[in-house]
């Protein structure tokens, strides 16, 4: 596996080039940590930035959708760029201008392509219940071929793509740090709440423990 992507006219971070990152572990150790991303595309000569889920296998980034879904269309037609983005803090400083985030951000560029051999694409569905509900899998009804068909898989190289992100405290200048504020990072994280069973559900909700998204925030 390519240990350190080459900057790519698209990814090469001008502002703050210090925070940029192109190691592969890195990249894909925040493409793990969560599963929802925004993709931009131009239909109609219009730019447009949709919500969707997503997950890693090796070398790709995975997204699935119906078959009628413009974006999905669109994406195997031309390129497009995809945003992960993960908040780790809100930083205050004892200034408004020094105000800051921290945050681990991944921009992915390139033209998405179908799944379309069969067992690759059964494979994909498991495989995003394996990321995303580790171990409910086995429990649930597996698609049928009826929804199998109604349903696009398409994967996208992770080769052009840039890891940008920002920790610590504020950066604030010398002369404001006898002011009178308190100053200092306010953590975020994302987490699921108490399950909520439908009445009438049965047995316990039954989910390995090492649920990614949960543990890595
Ligand atoms: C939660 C959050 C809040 C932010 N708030 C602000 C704000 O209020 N004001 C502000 O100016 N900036 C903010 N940023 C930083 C912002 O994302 C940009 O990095 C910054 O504005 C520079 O943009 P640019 O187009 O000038 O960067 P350039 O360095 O010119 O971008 C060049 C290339 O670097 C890559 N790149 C740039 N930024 C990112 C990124 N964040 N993640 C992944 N790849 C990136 C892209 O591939 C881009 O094409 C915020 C970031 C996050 C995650």
């Amino acid at each position: 596996m390519t240990t350190t992507l080459a900057p790519h006219p698209a990814t090469r971070v001008r502002r703050h080039p210090e925070r940029a990152s192109y190691d592969r572990a890195a990249i894909d150790a925040l493409l793990d940590a969560h599963w929802v991303c925004q993709i931009a595309f131009v239909h109609d000569q219009l730019p447009h930035v949709i919500p969707t889920a997503y997950w890693r296998d090796g070398d790709y980034v995975y997204i699935h959708g119906s078959n009628g879904s413009r974006m999905l269309n669109m994406l195997q037609d031309g390129d497009s760029c995809t945003n992960i983005t993960l908040i780790d803090g809100m930083v205050l400083a004892r200034s408004a201008f020094s105000h800051s985030v921290n945050y681990r951000s991944v921009n992915l560029y390139g033209r998405y392509q179908a799944v379309t051999d069969a067992v690759h694409k059964a494979e994909a569905f498991q495989k995003f219940f394996d990321v995303i509900l580790p171990g409910r899998w086995p429990e649930v009804r597996p698609p049928n071929h009826k929804e199998t068909a109604a349903t696009t898989v398409l994967r996208l190289p992770i080769e052009q793509a840039v890891l940008k992100a920002r920790s610590g405290g504020p950066k604030d200048d010398q002369e404001d740090l006898t002011r009178p504020c308190w100053a200092g990072v306010l953590p975020f994280s994302f987490h699921s709440g108490a399950a909520i069973a439908e009445p009438d559900a049965v047995g316990d909700l039954n989910l390995q423990a090492d649920l990614r998204w949960r543990q890595r925030w």
